[in-house]
């Protein structure tokens, strides 16, 4: 996974996560998988570790760094074997907590940026409604404001974190006749009065992330929880989820080329007509082909890195990414499943767990169509 964007500070950092990864997060997946959620603590302990604020200022207890290192820890991120886990960390590092980063004011940001940093407050990206997903623009959730409070009204569902969260980035509309010109972000605090939170069980995988439906009636938010300015929520919103594609696209490629590396180790040790599976050219080509195609998605994800860390737009990069590397991630979790046989088929080996969570990435933070749409449009078809 070198490349000449990283530097030696990179490299010593990515040894330092995977070192993380492997000794304080892969033994215990398959606890938290069952379980269905992981321990808090894992959230202060990445803060321990210095990179739950890899790109924000020190002042907050950031690490100031670039984009290549947000690169590095979610491609680290993406070879822990509960890839929900992983999917949870990121809500937020890098789908929650840079509305309040970016965009929060400087009375937000002292109050609870420092406590995201550290890993004492844990965050939830709130978007999705029961009637709308793709098509943020028409969601149904009010903020009216009345004196010194919004009060909230509607429903959200599939709210990653939900269980845990103390902090809800709260998409709702302001000016409902405006259509995406009146939503607003809102930072909702879990114990305020009419807020409800549902476990949503049985999903087909990401097992050991949280995810839950909410329900706000009459839920009073403080006016100084307002995210930047009112009726530019949308706006904030379509900025972040590139950010929430990009970290997206690193997990993915780096949990596909774990998947290559654990079918090539598979393949090696399965003798089959008298010779290794791994020595059928069938074999080779199949690995190879999917080696190719897994390096073809990570190098359009670093050309979307090259162009934020140059402050070029990067929307164009990053649908395409987000869109291949989906595909590609499926479709080597497909192939890789396939040349284990049978054993592909029995968790005692993760590649079903694999097969089922990155079929995820195809939905979330933007279904493959929608980025196709977007590109369509941007292509001005
Ligand atoms: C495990 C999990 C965790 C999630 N975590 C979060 C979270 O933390 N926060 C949050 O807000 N949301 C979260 N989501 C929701 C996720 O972002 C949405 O499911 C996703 O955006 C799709 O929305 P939808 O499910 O309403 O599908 P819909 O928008 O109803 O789409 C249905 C189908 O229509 C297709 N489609 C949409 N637009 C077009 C078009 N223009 N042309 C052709 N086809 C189109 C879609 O691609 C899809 O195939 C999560 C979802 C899951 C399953």
């Amino acid at each position: 996974m070198d490349s000449p964007f990283f530097s030696e500070e990179h490299r010593i950092f990515r040894r330092s996560v995977r070192k993380f990864v492997d000794e304080e997060l892969n033994p215990h997946v398959d606890e938290w998988e069952a379980a269905g959620r992981f321990p808090k603590e894992v959230y202060k302990k990445l803060g321990d570790l210095g990179v739950l604020g890899i790109r924000y200022p020190a002042e907050y207890g950031g690490a100031d760094a670039d984009i290549w290192t947000t690169a590095v820890f979610c491609e680290e991120m993406g070879r822990c074997r509960s890839r929900g886990l992983t999917m949870s960390v990121l809500v937020q590092t890098d789908m929650s907590s840079p509305h309040l980063a970016y965009r929060g004011s400087d009375f937000l940001k002292k109050k609870y940026l420092p406590g995201m940093i550290s890993g004492k407050r844990v965050g939830a990206i709130v978007l999705s409604e029961p009637e709308v997903g793709s098509d943020l623009a028409n969601m149904r959730t009010t903020a009216k404001k009345k004196g010194d409070q919004y009060i909230l009204n509607g429903s959200k569902t599939y709210i990653t974190n939900a269980l845990q969260a103390d902090l809800f980035f709260v998409a709702a509309k302001t000016d409902p006749s405006a259509g995406k010109k009146g939503v607003s972000m809102l930072l909702v605090e879990r114990d305020s009065p009419g807020f409800l939170i549902e476990p949503m069980k049985k999903k087909l995988g990401m097992h050991a992330s949280d995810t839950g439906e909410l329900t706000f009636q009459n839920t009073p938010v403080p006016a100084e929880n307002l995210i930047g300015e009112e009726n530019q929520g949308f706006y904030y919103v379509m900025e972040s989820l590139q950010k929430e594609r990009f970290v997206s696209c690193c997990a993915m490629t780096s949990s596909a080329q774990q998947a290559i590396e654990d079918t090539i180790d598979y393949a090696q040790s399965r003798n089959i007509f008298g010779k290794k599976l791994s020595e059928y050219d069938l074999t080779r080509y199949k690995l190879a082909r999917l080696q190719t195609r897994v390096e073809a998605a990570r190098q359009l994800t670093y050309y979307a890195a090259h162009l934020y860390d140059r402050g070029l737009d990067w929307t164009d990069a990053v649908s395409m990414s987000k869109a291949f590397c989906a595909e590609v991630a499926n479709e080597v979790a497909d192939e890789c499943l396939q040349i284990h046989g049978g054993a592909g088929y029995i968790e005692e080996y993760d590649i079903p767990r694999l097969f089922r969570d990155l079929r995820l990435w195809k939905i979330g933070a933007g279904t493959t169509e929608v980025m196709y749409y977007i590109l369509a449009k941007r292509m001005g078809i």
